[in-house]
């Protein structure tokens, strides 16, 4: 029976179980669909999606050493995934399609309709689930549903795993060069070129991190200004590394990792299962998809609407140091640290009180590791509609973050060189010193809002 693997945001050769299995199948064809609208109406940033051409560009050319061809094909919107794929089976006599399940709304119903179609054609559909570990659904309370906490749905993972030593599949096939025509719908505008796309570069960084970074990842993960963290995010946004893979290396150096849950060495497997816990609720909860509250008791918070303070967020330009050199990391490189996230996540909803779903939306736009889940996760646990065990009261002080997370200010100096000559402590909140040295009109941004008003206005709006 002829099988076609089909590529989405599973971009991987070695460590992808479905596309193994398509070629024990012997598959001689993949498929990818760029779906330029579609990514436009989900609002992909630029550079992911250069990043996700690249990425492709190097898959097609890697297969088609091992004599497999993937044709890339244009389909802008998801709908017009389906008739093409059809024709395709259609035109190579396929029977079996395989590929990797996405949980997020509009590639659920997009595989629905597919697999409705399949039906009536009498050509197999397989979906595996090789962007998580544990499957959407197996992990539930005693009252079989989806936890609602982070923390307990932890222990329930933990519980699963904790005596799995990860292995992968071995790559079925020897070389077999094939030749293959250039692609112009895979030429992109080389923004993402800092982040490598090749299996050797990507398997050093991987092993590199693994081996001298995970033991310190702990005590620096907050440091915005120190390359403490992976930096892995775009790669398992776009299933270039699969978190079953990272635990395999994992297992490699540290076999315990799993029974040692209170180690510091574990704190970077936690935040693989915060990946996981964010992919099951954007699965269990459609409502998500569509951006609605997690927690509908916040449907009638009253966001404010100001367009120009949004604009002055988007821009930089609120006149809290932190949050602006932040804004800054996310419009120059595509990426922002995690621990700053959080802070002008929590800035723009609590402080300027405005809509989650406006800087969801911007995130979306500039990430080159945008993923729904974790960012519709991350979004609303900032803003306090979602899944926390924290109450809304949690305003994150933008100047205390400052002097904890970035203490002499080098992140801040890096981002905003127009406060370069400013004292170490003065630089989370300058106005003073400026003023006093004749400078602020010139220098820096007046803040947009007083920390403490605003939180007063932030509570009494959550009140409700
Ligand atoms: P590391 O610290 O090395 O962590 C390893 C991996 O674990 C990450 O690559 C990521 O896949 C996962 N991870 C880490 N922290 C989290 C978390 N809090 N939630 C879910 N997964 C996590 N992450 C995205 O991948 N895409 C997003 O669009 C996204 N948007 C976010 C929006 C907000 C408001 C917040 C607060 C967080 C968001 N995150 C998002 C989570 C997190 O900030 C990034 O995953 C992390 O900064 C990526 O850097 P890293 O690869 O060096 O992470």
């Amino acid at each position: 029976m002829n099988s076609l693997f089909w590529f989405r945001r599973d971009l991987r050769l070695f460590s992808n179980e479905a596309l193994i299995e398509a070629l024990n199948n012997g598959a001689k064809h993949a498929i990818f669909f760029v779906c330029e609208k579609q990514w436009a109406q989900h609002n992909t940033a630029a550079i992911q999606i250069d990043l996700l051409k690249r990425r492709v560009s190097y898959i097609r050319e890697k297969l088609a050493k091992y004599g497999v061809n993937l044709h890339v094909i244009d389909a802008p919107f998801f709908a017009d995934c389906q008739t093409k794929l059809l024709d395709f089976c259609q035109q190579h006599d396929i029977k079996h399609i395989i590929a990797n399940t996405e949980y997020e709304l509009n590639e659920f119903n997009r595989d629905k309709a597919i697999q409705a179609q399949c039906d009536q054609q009498q050509i197999t559909f397989t979906l595996y689930e090789g962007d998580i570990i544990a499957p959407v659904g197996s992990v539930r309370t005693q009252n079989n549903e989806m936890y609602k906490v982070f923390t307990p749905f932890k222990r329930a993972w933990l519980k699963q795993y904790q005596d799995t030593h990860f292995s992968l599949l071995q790559w079925p096939i020897s070389e077999e060069p094939i030749e293959i025509e250039q692609c112009e719908l895979l030429s992109g505008d080389e923004s993402s070129i800092k982040w490598p796309v090749d299996d050797d570069t990507l398997s050093t960084v991987v092993d590199n991190f693994i081996h001298d970074k995970l033991a310190s990842y702990d005590d620096v993960r907050d440091i915005p200004s120190v390359k403490g963290t992976s930096g892995l995010s775009p790669y398992l946004a776009l299933g270039v590394v699969s978190s079953k893979q990272l635990m395999v290396n994992i297992q490699q150096h540290y076999p315990d990792i799993l029974t040692t849950s209170k180690s510091k060495t574990f704190t970077w497997v936690n935040e693989l299962i915060w990946r996981e816990f964010y992919k099951h609720l954007i699965a269990e909860f459609p409502k998500l998809s569509r951006g609605a509250n997690f927690n509908e008791k916040y449907d009638s918070v009253s966001w404010r609407d100001s367009d120009a303070e949004f604009k002055q967020w988007c821009e930089g330009r609120t006149g809290y140091p932190l949050v602006d050199a932040a804004m800054q990391q996310l419009l120059q490189t595509g990426w922002m640290h995690n621990r700053l996230r959080m802070v002008v996540a929590s800035f723009l909803t609590k402080h300027l009180l405005i809509d989650w779903r406006k800087g969801e939306q911007f995130f979306m736009q500039h990430l080159i590791d945008g993923d729904l889940a974790s960012n519709n996760g991350g979004w609303q646990w900032a803003a306090s509609t979602g899944c926390d065990a924290q109450p809304y009261f949690r305003v994150f002080n933008p100047i205390t973050q400052s002097e904890r997370f970035d203490p002499n200010g080098d992140f801040i100096r890096k981002y905003l060189p127009e406060l370069q000559k400013v004292p170490d402590k003065h630089i989370h909140f300058p106005h003073t010193y400026l003023a006093a040295t004749g400078q602020s009109e010139h220098c820096y941004w007046p803040a947009i809002v007083d920390h403490k008003a605003a939180r007063a206005r932030a509570l009494a709006a959550f009140k409700v």
